[in-house]
């Protein structure tokens, strides 16, 4: 009988395409691969560790795959932790929870049936934390991506930035690109698959530097991002999206590509993190409100209307009353269609962790709420701006709201819920927008 692995994932869509390439490499060796942890031989839990939190939530939840084993009178499955928190706590898991057999490290995904095999084998405390090796592809098999429409597609691994707050350098380790040949051929099998829309995905996809340009010689560009960017959508897929960028990185003639290519969509996502050059500076962010300005305003010159979202800390230590006010005004003149805002938390083993002037939690909250505040009624008349517009939206599901209303994305990454039973998922329908709400659309269908 095949063993069974179950995956749970934590996390962002590095993670997500993560466990896509890791199911299809296991599906390959023969396992069957499960929707619950009850019934699974191995049970891989696939980590985050961007808050403590969520750390935290890992070793909770290898503890409840024991007890549950042990009250059903089951042996327990082998228990594997993969991802950033297995990176960066490498061995000491084993001392921390007795329950987990193996550790899969971040760049260890194609690995990861050889190391069952050898816990399977009897050996004890398994882990493999090193880099990928030569020859090791992204291969992932159609029957293991999450939507047969919308793909993501990692263009780069890692980060070289080292923000003083970020985990991120330290789990996934430096800046890799995959290269435009394996990227745009990936796109094309996708493209032929049916797939509608990719999400060219990474820590900082701008960051984009493969070690050759095979694959872009055809594409002019200011930088092999924006060469990238022309060659998928020479492809022909039908939506093109990407994120997360980086200010310093963000280079005007990304936006050149998206207005000579309509299937590159139109929206970016730009994080700040601050207004206060004083934070931004303490954050080792490498940038400052005025070079991140710069970029906002090539954004808002463009020919086309780009959908501009954004990242933002507050309470960061040492923020005073005038540094968030700072930020008001930067999110303020940058009109954001969406601002995903995060009380600063401090997170053992980066820079910032070590820095005094920590701002009282009562403080950070009155910070968020007030930021909160401020982008929901800018956010107000951005999507009442919509009322009258026809968007093209990608079908996804039945809305949650009503059975009689369908939901799915625009191009410009909104949520667009529309009234129309006849519409299947995976198909691209024009919809004409009647209400403006506070995180969505909606409208009827065009025809
Ligand atoms: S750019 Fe900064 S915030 Fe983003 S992943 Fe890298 S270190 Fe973290």
């Amino acid at each position: 009988m095949k063993s069974k692995v179950y995956i749970e994932t934590f996390g962002c869509q590095m993670n997500v395409a993560d466990t896509e390439r890791a199911a299809t490499g296991l599906r390959k060796a023969g396992y069957e691969l499960t929707a619950t942890a009850d019934s699974a031989d191995v049970v891989l839990l696939n980590t985050c560790s961007v808050r403590e939190r969520a750390e935290r939530k890992v070793f909770r939840r290898i503890g409840e795959v024991r007890n549950r084993a042990r009250k059903a009178g089951q042996e327990k499955p082998l228990i594997g932790v993969m991802g950033c928190v297995a990176q960066l706590e490498g061995s000491s898991i084993f001392a921390n929870a007795p329950a987990v057999d193996l550790i899969i490290g971040t760049r260890a995904t194609d690995r990861i049936q050889s190391l069952i095999e050898r816990a399977r084998g009897g050996e004890a405390s398994v882990i493999d934390l090193d880099e990928r090796q030569e020859g090791e592809l992204w291969d992932v098999s159609p029957a293991e991506r999450r939507s047969p429409y919308v793909a993501f597609v990692p263009i780069i691994e890692g980060c070289n930035k080292f923000c003083s707050f970020c985990i991120v350098p330290y789990s996934r380790g430096r800046e890799k690109s995959r290269s435009a040949v394996e990227i745009v051929a990936e796109v094309e099998r996708l493209r032929a698959l049916g797939y509608k829309e990719v999400h060219l995905i990474g820590q900082n996809v701008n960051s984009y530097r493969p070690k050759s340009t095979e694959g872009l010689d055809r594409y002019a560009g200011a930088t092999p991002f924006a060469r990238l960017l022309r060659a998928v959508a020479d492809t022909g897929m039908e939506r093109i999206k990407f994120t997360t960028s980086f200010p310093r990185d963000f280079h005007p003639d990304i936006v050149s590509a998206l207005e000579e290519h309509p299937n590159l969509c139109d929206w970016i996502h730009l994080p700040v993190q601050s207004g206060s050059d004083r934070m931004l500076k303490a954050m080792r962010r490498g940038h400052t409100a005025d070079d991140y300005l710069r970029r906002v305003d090539a954004i808002r010159n463009s020919k086309r209307r780009l959908s501009l979202t954004s990242d933002v800390i507050v309470g960061f230590p040492g923020e005073s009353e005038e540094d968030f006010e700072q930020t008001m005004r930067l999110v303020r003149s940058c009109e954001y269609d969406g601002l995903y805002i995060f009380k600063y938390s401090k997170r053992a083993g980066t820079p910032a962790a070590a820095l005094a002037n920590v701002i009282p939690e009562s403080e950070k909250t009155a910070r968020f709420m007030a930021l909160e505040s401020l982008q929901d009624s800018m956010q107000e008349k951005v999507y009442g701006n919509y009322v009258g517009r026809t968007v093209s939206v990608l079908v996804e599901k039945e809305s949650a709201r009503s059975k009689e209303d369908m939901t799915g994305h625009s191009t410009c990454h909104k949520v667009v819920n529309f009234g129309a039973r006849q519409t299947q998922p995976g198909e691209i329908v024009e919809v004409l927008i009647s209400q403006a709400k506070p995180y969505s659309l909606y409208g009827e269908l065009v025809n």
